[in-house]
C-alpha cells in the first residue's frame, strides 16, 4: 500500500546526504523532513543559521509527500469553533499565519525550479448540509473578517462546476489551489541545498541529552549510531514520531487517512467534474478529490485512529463512495491506494514553540500537529517559529492558547475513533 501515484510521477532526482559523520556540530538540528521541518530549514538558512535537517526515510515520505495536494486557507479547526475561545485579535493573527502559508506556497509553486508542482487554482467546497443559509452567512462573515476571497455558489449554479445530486450548495475558495505535493517537497529540498543546507536522509533520530546547555543527539544511520551536537533542536516529526520525542508523544495522536487514484478515464470524468478545480465536501472527515494528469481521479477519504485496512477493502470503500456521489463513474477501477499519518491534538491545533517539558528544555522546540490541513499551516507556522528563534517576533505565542492535552494513552485512539463515529452520525443527520 506504500507506492503512491506521486512516487510514480515524481520529477526531481533530489537525494539528501547519507553519511552523517560522528560529532558534527550545528546551531539548530531539525528532526523530520516533512513540509514543517523543511520550510523551517529554508527560513533559517535564508537567515544564515547553521541548521541541519535529518529525515528517517526520504524527504516527503511522510504525510507531506503523499497527501491530497490541496493548499487551502484556514486551519484544521473551524473558525466558528475558534471564535468561541479566542479574542478577535488572536483569530486574526491565526488567519494571517494561515494566509501567509498559502501565499508562500503559491509563490514557490510559481517560481523557477518548481515547474513540476503543476499548480491549478481554485478549490470548491461542496456542502451536503440542509442549512444553506448558514453557509452563505459564514462566507459573508469570513470574507469581511479576514478579507478572504470566497464565493457562495447556490445549488443552481453548482451544476456548472460539479454534477452530483447530493450537494446543496458550494463555496468557491479562489485563493486555494491544488498541486503535486511530492514534486513540491523535492523542489524545496533542492532550494534548501542551493542555500547551503545539509539534509541527511535515512537518518533516524533516536534520543537526546542536555549537558551544560548543549544538546547531544544520537542518530541512527548507515554508520550505526552517531552523535550530533546542537544549541537547539526542533521536532517536526508529524504523525510519525515515536518514543524518541519523549513526553511530546503523549499530547497528540497519529490518525490515518486514505487516498485512491483511479485508472485513466475518458470524457465521463469531465461530464461530472466540469471545471479543473479541487473539490472537497464539508463533512469532518469527508471526501477530497481532483483530476490528475492522465485523466485519473484522485479520491481522498476517511480517518481512522485504530482500524486496519487492506488494499482491497480500501479500493472497495473508495469505489462505493465514488458511485454514491457520481453514479456515472460506478465502473471505474482504482489503480493506487495508500494511507498516511497525520498528527492531531484533541483541539486540532498544532504545537509551535518551546516544548516546555522540564525547565532545562527551553531550546527544545516543537513544530507539529497540523492534522489534515498542513500544506499552508505548516509553512506559515515554520515562518513564525523561525522569526522567534531569530529573535525577530513572538507571534508564535498565539499557539500557547492551545494547551497541551494528554492523548488518553492506550485508550486514546479508541476515544478518537468513537468521536469520529459520533461526528459521522451528526453529518448523517445534517444531510439534506
Ligand atoms: C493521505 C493524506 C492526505 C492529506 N491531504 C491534505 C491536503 O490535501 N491538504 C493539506 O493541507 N493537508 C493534507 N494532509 C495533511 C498534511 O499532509 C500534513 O498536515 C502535513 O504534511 C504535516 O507535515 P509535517 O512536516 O508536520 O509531517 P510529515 O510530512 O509527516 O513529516 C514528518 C517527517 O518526520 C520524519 N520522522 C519521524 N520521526 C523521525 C525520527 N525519529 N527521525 C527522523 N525523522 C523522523 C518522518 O519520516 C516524516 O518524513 C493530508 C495528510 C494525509 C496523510
Amino acid at each position: 500500500m506504500n507506492n503512491t501515484w506521486y512516487d510514480d510521477t515524481v520529477y526531481s532526482k533530489f537525494k539528501g546526504k547519507h553519511e552523517l559523520k560522528n560529532n558534527r556540530k550545528c546551531d539548530v538540528l531539525i528532526v523530520g523532513g516533512g513540509l514543517a521541518g523543511l520550510s523551517l530549514l529554508y527560513n533559517l538558512k535564508k537567515n544564515n543559521v547553521d541548521a541541519v535537517l535529518i529525515e528517517e526515510k526520504q524527504i516527503g515520505s511522510g504525510a507531506s509527500g503523499r497527501n491530497g495536494g490541496f493548499c487551502l486557507s484556514g486551519w484544521a479547526q473551524d473558525y466558528d469553533v475558534l471564535m468561541k475561545y479566542l479574542s478577535k485579535e488572536e483569530i486574526v493573527t491565526l488567519e494571517q499565519i494561515a494566509a501567509t502559508g498559502v501565499q508562500w506556497m503559491k509563490k514557490k509553486c510559481m517560481s523557477k525550479g518548481y515547474e513540476h508542482t503543476n499548480l491549478k487554482p481554485g478549490v470548491l467546497k461542496c456542502f451536503l448540509s440542509k442549512n444553506v443559509e448558514k453557509v452563505e452567512r459564514d462566507v459573508f462573515t469570513q470574507n469581511q473578517l479576514f478579507s478572504q476571497n470566497e464565493e457562495f455558489i447556490n445549488k443552481g449554479k453548482l451544476n456548472e462546476y460539479v454534477c452530483s445530486d447530493k450537494y446543496t450548495c458550494g463555496v468557491l475558495r479562489k485563493d486555494s489551489f491544488q498541486f503535486h505535493p511530492l514534486n513540491f517537497m523535492k523542489a524545496l529540498a533542492q532550494d534548501c541545498k542551493n542555500l547551503g543546507a545539509s539534509i541527511f536522509e535515512n537518518c533516524k533520530f533516536v534520543s537526546y541529552q542536555i549537558n551544560s546547555g548543549k544538546i547531544k543527539s544520537s542518530i541512527f544511520n548507515n554508520n550505526g549510531v552517531v552523535n550530533i551536537q546542537s544549541e537547539k533542536i526542533v521536532f517536526a516529526t508529524g504523525g510519525y514520531g515515536g518514543k524518541e520525542i519523549k513526553d511530546l508523544k503523549n499530547f497528540w495522536l497519529p490518525i490515518k487517512t486514505f487516498i485512491g487514484v483511479t485508472k485513466p478515464m475518458g470524457n465521463e470524468l469531465q461530464s461530472v467534474l466540469k471545471k479543473p478545480l479541487g473539490f472537497s465536501d464539508n463533512r469532518r472527515a469527508g471526501n477530497y478529490y481532483r483530476v490528475l494528469p492522465g485523466n485519473r481521479l484522485s479520491w481522498g477519504r476517511g480517518i481512522s485512529a485504530v482500524g486496519k485496512f487492506t488494499s482491497l477493502s480500501l479500493k472497495r470503500a473508495i469505489s462505493k463512495e465514488i458511485s454514491y456521489f457520481f453514479p456515472e463513474l460506478r465502473n471505474v477501477e482504482i489503480d493506487y491506494v495508500w494511507s498516511g499519518n497525520m498528527a492531531y491534538a484533541s483541539h486540532y491545533m498544532p504545537y509551535v514553540g518551546s516544548t516546555k517539558i522540564g525547565n532545562e528544555e527551553k531550546n527544545v522546540f516543537t513544530l507539529m500537529g497540523f492534522g489534515g490541513h498542513g500544506m499552508n499551516t505548516a509553512p506559515g507556522s515554520a515562518m513564525v517559529l523561525a522569526d522567534f528563534m531569530l529573535g525577530k517576533s513572538s507571534k508564535h505565542e498565539v499557539f500557547n492558547r492551545f494547551r497541551r492535552k494528554w492523548n488518553g494513552g492506550l485508550i486514546g485512539p479508541y476515544i478518537a475513533e468513537m468521536k469520529y463515529k459520533y461526528l459521522q452520525i451528526q453529518d448523517y443527520f445534517d444531510v439534506a
